[in-house]
């Protein structure tokens, strides 16, 4: 099948390099043209883990190619997908400025039908003002169909050519068979793929989202309970796990949800909610923990320092939202860093990828390290804010020869209390004694 696929970010660029994987020709459109000249070039705009053998070995093979001609791409398209962001507009909402200029811009260059495929996180009704949208400028036949994506940055190759599950949202047979045709591959060994309206495939991806970030807050919430009570909530957290009716993941304590997309989410589905006269309660004290949580380490630094941090030095490690990316959009380390800059704090950091996107948002006002330990070097304490895998075991006798106190806020609860005070450290995790 010929593929357009619109915005070249982690969704857009993780999709079609996965779709031209598979056979398929893609072409792959930014209004950006700095990002397009790069891609040319070889060199990938983002940092996720296998995206630039993929890219590299499709774009070699001829079945992938970057533009910033919409036109062209569109021309001769059996499927066009909409990748382009929907960040936060003022008032919470999705501003949508970008999904709606994109199929404006796919109105004017359809020569024959495709259908039009919403990826981007939208709310509930957008597949009908695309259609709008597009329907105003053309009279060449189309179908819109929402087709929410749930990959994971991190891992993002991994989930999107092994998918739990495929939600298309369209009403139009022929826009069903061709993405049925297109997702086949990836569903060959059991049918994942569920077929919907589109109001309702809308939905589905902001009530995920929702759900995920829901279990983030109540862990967190839990945890500070375990602060007051000295219980430990990792043995707490274990214990629930093991309940199949709850599960083990995506119960982990510890700084806030960050990223870009749990807090625009869940923002734009509260901003839905009280646009059809209702409210999402349980998900308005979602959000209000996690932003409380995102305070969380520096109150602790406060405690222990007795309100002293005018002057003293701190070091973080991981900078990133998450592990296994450099995408730092709404991370807590950002909210962790003004605040300590604030009280006065001089800050020092290091993350594995993400330093180069820190520096350009900080300059002068936080020295980054492209090693760990000299980053801990001479620093009054160390907080860990994003867990990435080099730090799980590092060398603590070195990391306390080059701490100028051997202080440790571990906002991820990855080491052991008991070992790392019995290695002689002043510990504090996330709700355990
Ligand atoms: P991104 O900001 O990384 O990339 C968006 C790209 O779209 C940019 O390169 C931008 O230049 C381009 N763009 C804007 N307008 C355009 C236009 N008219 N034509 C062509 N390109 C245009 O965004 P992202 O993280 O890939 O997210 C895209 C969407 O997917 C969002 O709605 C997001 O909520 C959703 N989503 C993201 C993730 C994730 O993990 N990042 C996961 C699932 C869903």
């Amino acid at each position: 099948m010929r593929l357009a696929v619109l915005g070249t970010g982690y969704v857009g660029l993780v999709a079609g390099a996965g779709f031209a994987d598979f056979g398929n020709e893609v072409t792959c459109v930014d209004v950006d043209a700095d990002k397009i000249a790069r891609l040319r070039r070889g060199e990938l705009p983002i940092y996720e883990p296998g995206l630039d053998r993929l890219v590299a070995t499709n774009s070699a093979d001829g079945r992938l190619s970057f533009s910033t001609d919409i036109a062209e791409a569109v021309r001769g398209a059996d499927v066009v997908i909409i990748a382009v962001g929907t960040p936060s507009a003022a008032d919470g909402s999705a501003d949508l400025s970008y999904v709606l200029s994109a199929a404006e811009s796919i109105g004017r260059a359809l020569t024959g039908w495709a259908v039009i495929v919403t990826k981007s996180t939208v709310p509930v009704g957008t597949a009908d003002r695309i259609r709008q949208t597009i329907g105003r400028v053309t009279d060449v036949p189309f179908a819109v169909a929402s087709n929410p994506e749930f990959l994971k940055e991190g891992d993002a190759l991994n989930d999107f050519m092994k998918p739990d599950r495929i939600v298309i949202g369209s009403d139009d047979g022929r826009a069903r068979e061709t993405l049925r045709s297109l997702y086949a591959p990836f569903v060959r060994t059991n049918d994942r793929m569920l077929f919907m309206d589109a109001r309702s495939a809308e939905l589905t991806k902001y009530a995920s989202n929702a759900m995920l970030a829901t279990r983030i807050s109540f862990m967190n919430d839990v945890a500070n309970l375990c602060d007051r009570l000295g219980a430990d909530v990792e043995a707490v957290r274990r214990g629930m796990g093991m309940d199949p009716r709850i599960g083990a993941k995506f119960l982990f304590p510890g700084i806030g949800y960050g990223g870009s997309c749990f807090p625009k989410d869940v923002k734009a589905a509260l901003a839905t909610a009280q646009a059809a006269g209702t409210q999402l309660e349980i998900l308005e004290a979602v959000h209000r923990v996690n932003e409380r949580q995102k305070g969380v380490l520096v109150d602790k630094m406060i405690a222990h320092f007795g309100a002293r941090l005018r002057g003293r030095t701190v070091a973080l490690w991981g900078l990133a939202f998450k592990p296994g990316t450099d995408d730092t959009r709404e991370a807590p380390s950002l909210v962790m860093i003004d605040r300590l800059l604030a009280e006065g704090a001089i800050v020092r950091g290091h993350d594995p990828v993400a330093n180069g996107v820190i520096r350009a948002r900080f300059g002068e006002r936080v020295a980054l390290f492209d090693n760990a330990y000299d980053a801990a070097r001479g620093a009054d304490a160390l907080a860990l804010c994003t867990e990435w895998h080099e730090f799980r075991r590092p060398n603590f006798q070195r990391l306390k020869e080059v701490l100028a106190s051997p202080v440790i806020f571990d906002g991820r609860n990855i080491w052991d209390p008991t070992e790392l005070r019995g290695q002689g450290f002043v510990y504090f995790g996330i709700g355990r004694p």
